[in-house]
């Protein structure tokens, strides 16, 4: 009997979590009372400890589903430990064998209510394991009856009658706690009870402090109040709290004959029973109220038990059917979604290093990078000079002219300036940084992959519909799980904070500045003969830098080939800047109102700010200025306004440029530079020159030779790069993901070596640890995973259910015709 209780038990608390409809409810005991009617100590001298929230004002507002679950001592186990578990709670199966803790806990869930809301109809799941307790479901109500008999507005009212309602509906047994020294007609409990079962089929009315009042008051308490109050399942009367410093049971023994008179039998002068005697007899003490409560709930969960078995088979059914029509049979569980979603994520990871950060992938955008500083480095360097701009096109498209001493020696003068200019520009160029950079620019290419932010966020540029559709994150399952999103984008950030120092530091040292440039032009002007190995000519150009020629002879130089591709990329370069500068003279041209206004607008400027400086220069001569120079401005401001002023200046450097751009894609086209040198004067000497001119293609077209410069280092830095950061990334970052998200661990590659001090990685590894117990509420997250493993339960909790209810069928007929009291 007592097994098939716990049997029902269990599967009650199975078909609550399945389901919250009618249809599958086994009863329970709802506790109610008033406040100090003494409901508390009834409920803990059942359990046997203090554990229920106390404190003046302590109006609890969740209702408590205590489920007592019975633990026999075995030999093994001759004292079973008593504790309590919160099953729903986020540390879950913990068990808690301090009973202040499951005080403590259950007083800051109710506080979790907020004031306003008052009550709440979610119930505090609590589970109690003892041997000294039997198999139970009780739901203690507390609170609720006197919120509802004290004066709130018609909401509030309403709400807590919908609260109790639902629990003292059919087919729950109710428990009243009455105490004894109040007239049972102002017993809020007994009223609520009255108003829910009028004909008081499933109420058990318990008498509290019972010691409080004269035992014969008490029994006729105990008797329904003199009968004016019947219970058929009865009354028990109990003595605990404070009143049971004497010992409830020696209480009852003191005024045994009060409750329980003698009977007949014990009747020494044999005069007989009368038959109301009988009636005489209570029922007194806890352990008798535990068994009545045992008795009371087995029977009732009994009657429930044929309505109950058909309908979980129809349920489960149903959720079979469902299962296989929409996961064919396939089942799931968290860890094996994770796992799954791991997978995705290396496979993905694994398409992007291929697609996204293959090696010619990454030279193209590290030498689009290095050609952008190549674009510095040319203006800063030649293009501000018009004078000499065109000093150097006409080298390359004429050549200097040689043949008289005059020719001679301006023509080497020339040289000496250009070779200057390209020895310093190619070294600025080096030292810009191209390390870093390029570093930098992969690094945030690896951050793009991680990027978990959708939509507008922190990347700079375009629209508010952006997303990254380089990461591995933005996609279908990721897109429902933030928090593990976020757990990876530190994963990632942390191996690229710790990669990206050492590799920039690589890749710069590869790309040392001056060496490099020099080796560049040694193997340019080695194969174009201007310079020599030194063991054939030691009259080498090299000279005019001032290097030694160290290159070994034998080596064959492919620059031929490769300035011509470079020279061609080159002209695309300012073919791309001109057309980006007669955009933007597009741009405003159409703001100013037509290229007619735009050259007025631009030739007004030009003019007034020709005779500034005019001006300037004879205000420089004579004194003051500053009035004069003001009146300009306001000349200026008087015919147009500032900003079409300021719209004339920039359409003036931008024509400049594209006139500047013109003359160099000249040279950039001539011959000269096309064959890199027409002429190869082999040394400094011009004795050779018919008019034709000195000068090779090197040093009058500096572009293309920065751009062979430029093409350099971007191969040196995408090597290093691609050893020292994509390949550590691409190795350590799908290892520290697994390890950390899937088994819990930090891989030992990882990170806390490296910045433990910090003790924020402390953090980030806890996290991770926790995030990793978490792995169901992770699977749920997405709702597909989720409706998926859900059907799954309800189905297996069904099956579990079903299995055990028509063999239970025989014992059900046992209870009938039980009777309660005895
Ligand atoms: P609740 O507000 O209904 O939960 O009531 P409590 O269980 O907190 O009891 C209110 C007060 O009555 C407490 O001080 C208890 O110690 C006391 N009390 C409870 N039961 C008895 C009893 O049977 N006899 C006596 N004398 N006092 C009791």
């Amino acid at each position: 009997l007592m097994l098939l209780t716990k049997k029902l038990i269990e599967i009650r608390s199975m078909l609550n979590s399945i389901d919250q409809s009618d249809a599958l409810k086994l009863p329970s005991i709802v506790v109610i009372g008033s406040q100090s009617s003494g409901k508390s100590s009834v409920l803990e001298a059942i359990i046997g400890h203090e554990f229920l929230p106390k404190g003046n004002n302590m109006v609890t507002r969740r209702p408590i589903e205590l489920t007592l679950v019975h633990t026999p001592a075995t030999p093994t186990n001759p004292h079973p430990q008593e504790y309590g578990i919160f099953p729903t709670l986020g540390f879950g199966k913990e068990k808690i064998f301090n009973f202040k803790t499951i005080q403590r806990t259950l007083t800051d869930l109710n506080l979790a209510v907020p004031a306003e809301e008052c009550v709440s109809d979610e119930p505090i799941q609590l589970h109690i394991y003892s041997p000294r307790i039997p198999d139970l479901t009780l739901i203690d109500l507390p609170g609720y009856i006197q919120i509802s008999s004290m004066d709130q507005p018609e909401e509030l009212r309403e709400k807590i009658a919908g609260v109790c309602e639902k629990y003292l509906r059919e087919p729950n047994v109710i428990l009243a706690v009455c105490a004894a020294d109040v007239d049972l007609a102002n017993s809020p409990a007994l009223r609520a009870a009255r108003r829910v079962d009028p004909r008081g089929v499933r109420t058990v009315g318990v008498v509290t402090k019972v010691d409080l009042v004269e035992p014969e008051r008490a029994r006729d308490v105990l008797k329904g109040g003199g009968g004016r109050y019947p219970l058929r399942l009865g009354w028990v009367g109990v003595v605990c709290g404070q009143g049971g410093r004497e010992g409830e049971g020696e209480y009852f023994r003191r005024h045994k004959d009060t409750f329980n008179p003698p009977s007949m039998i014990e009747d020494k002068k044999g005069k007989g029973r009368k038959p109301e005697e009988k009636d005489e007899r209570t029922l007194t003490g806890t352990p008798t109220l535990l068994t009545l409560l045992r008795h009371v709930l087995s029977l009732s969960m009994s009657q429930s038990l044929h309505t109950i078995t058909n309908a979980v088979q129809l349920e489960l059914e149903s959720a079979q059917y469902q299962f296989k029509v929409m996961y064919n049979d396939t089942r799931i569980t968290p860890e094996s979604y994770l796992a799954e979603t791991l997978d995705g994520l290396k496979a993905h990871l694994r398409d992007v290093r291929r697609e996204v950060f293959a090696r010619t992938e990454v030279r193209e955008r590290v030498r689009g990078l290095v050609e952008e500083r190549v674009l510095d480095v040319l203006e800063g360097v030649y293009w501000g000079d018009v004078k000499g701009v065109k000093e150097l096109t006409r080298g390359a498209v004429e050549g200097w002219k040689t043949g008289n001493k005059e020719n001679d020696d301006e023509a080497l003068k020339q040289l000496v300036m250009a070779r200057q200019k390209l020895e310093s520009a190619s070294s600025l160029l080096a030292k810009s940084g191209v390390g870093r950079m390029t570093t930098a620019l992969v690094a945030d290419a690896l951050r793009e992959v991680v990027d978990a932010s959708e939509g507008s966020s922190s990347s700079s540029s375009s629209s508010s519909s952006y997303s990254n559709p380089n990461s591995i994150l933005t996609s279908e399952p990721w897109i429902h799980h933030p928090r593990a999103r976020e757990l990876i984008v530190e994963f990632a950030n942390s191996i690229l904070k710790e990669r990206v120092g050492v590799a920039a530091d690589m890749v710069e040292n590869s790309v040392k500045p001056y060496k490099y440039a020099r080796e560049v032009e040694e193997e340019i002007l080695e194969a174009e003969g201007v310079i020599q190995p030194p063991s054939r000519n030691k009259q080498s150009s090299s000279s005019w830098f001032g290097w030694g020629s160290s290159s070994s002879s034998s080596t064959t130089s492919t620059s031929g080939g490769e300035w011509e591709r470079a020279r061609q990329r080159s002209v695309e370069l300012l073919e791309r800047e001109k057309a980006m500068c007669e955009a933007k003279l597009g741009e405003i041209r159409k703001r100013v109102g037509g290229s007619r206004r735009l050259g007025a607008v631009v030739g007004y400027v030009r003019d007034v700010e020709d005779k500034a400086r005019e001006r300037v220069l004879r205000a420089s001569l004579d004194g003051s200025s500053d009035q004069q120079d003001s009146e300009r401005k306001k000349e200026i401001e008087y015919r147009y306004t500032s900003a079409q002023v300021a719209d004339a200046r920039h359409a003036i450097a931008y024509s400049d440029r594209v006139d500047v751009l013109n003359l160099r894609l000249m040279a950039l086209k001539s011959k000269r530079c096309r064959a890199q040198a027409l002429t190869a004067p082999a040394s400094t000497s011009t004795k050779n020159g018919n008019g034709t001119g000195i000068g090779t293609g090197t040093e009058l077209c500096p572009e293309v030779f920065l751009n062979v410069v430029a093409d350099k280092l971007a191969y040196t830095s995408s090597m290093f790069l691609n050893i020292e950061l994509l390949e550590q990334f691409f190795y350590q970052f799908p290892r520290e993901v697994e390890g950390r998200l899937l088994y819990g661990y930090s891989s030992e590659a990882g990170i806390k070596e490296s910045d433990g001090a910090k003790g924020g990685n402390l953090g980030g590894r806890e996290r991770a640890y926790t995030w990793r117990s978490e792995v169901e509420e992770f699977a749920r997250e997405n709702p597909a995973v989720r409706k998926h493993l859900e059907l799954q339960e309800r189905k297996d909790k069904l099956e579990e259910v079903s299995i055990f209810t028509p063999f239970d069928d025989h014992l059900v007929d046992s209870f009938v015709g039980y009777e309660t009291a005895e």
